[in-house]
């Protein structure tokens, strides 16, 4: 069966993690997760106090970092930055707050394009994050963009955070949500834009269940397509 490289794109809080890593599990693939490269790296750069006008100070600060995955017990991918575990540090507000302004410099989005396309280059890999389909792998067999209204990407979005005793306020979450959004997709290195040939799924009304499903029907349309091209 042909492997396939499936990019995950869209909105934060439209539900690509959880779709992604549902989808590759059920396929047996790696799932790399870029928002949780781009927000470790911002932990190291808010722990270092790095400056974001100082290009020596990024480029330092880059050569030192390491970002890794590892599968826990639970058969769950966790973050790690220079050997530890932070998983849960990288998904508070104090993250989320600062890393659309790190994600948007140059050579921090360079560097991690360049280690995403080494995790990719054997294929049978779900990716998600906001460039994938567009910049990381514009040859991606499978390309998807999620979009769902603001009030329902906030409320997951709190729901989570709860999950990790982290109570937020919904306004607050909308304002990052927005701010991040406004960042994201008006930057100039690889904004957040859909592909043209990527496949937009309004999850809006469905639950992660019927995200998974969509998605994995559209990837076994890929691989039987290429079965019967095959002599
Ligand atoms: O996916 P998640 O919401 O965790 O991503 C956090 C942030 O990382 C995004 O708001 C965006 O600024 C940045 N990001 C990015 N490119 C990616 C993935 C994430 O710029 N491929």
């Amino acid at each position: 069966m042909k492997k396939l490289i499936i990019a995950i794109d869209g909105y934060s809080a439209c539900g690509k993690s959880t779709t992604a890593r549902e989808v590759a599990r059920e396929l047996g693939y790696r799932y790399i997760d870029t928002g949780a490269m781009y927000r470790a790296v911002t932990l190291y750069f808010i722990d270092h106090h790095i400056a974001l006008t100082n290009p020596k100070e990024i480029e330092r600060a880059l050569s030192q970092i390491k970002v890794s995955f590892v599968v826990n017990s639970k058969g769950i991918s966790e973050t790690f930055l220079n050997g530890v575990n932070v998983e849960r540090e990288i998904r508070t507000m104090r993250v989320s707050e600062n890393v659309s302004r790190v994600s948007a410099l140059k050579a921090v989005r360079m560097a991690m394009v360049e280690q995403q396309r080494r995790m990719g280059k054997e294929k049978a890999v779900v990716m998600d994050g906001r460039d994938i389909g567009t910049v990381v792998f514009p040859q991606a067999d499978l390309k998807v963009f999620l979009v769902a209204e603001m009030l329902v990407r906030a409320f997951r979005r709190q729901k989570e955070l709860l999950e990790h005793d982290d109570l937020v306020d919904i306004d607050s979450i909308i304002e990052n949500l927005r701010q991040r959004d406004s960042i994201d997709s008006t930057r100039a290195e690889s904004p957040l834009r859909k592909a043209d040939d990527a496949l937009e799924i309004d999850t809006t009304h469905i639950t992660i269940e019927e995200q998974v499903d969509e998605v994995l029907r559209l990837a076994l349309t890929k691989m039987i397509r290429h079965q019967n091209q095959q002599p």
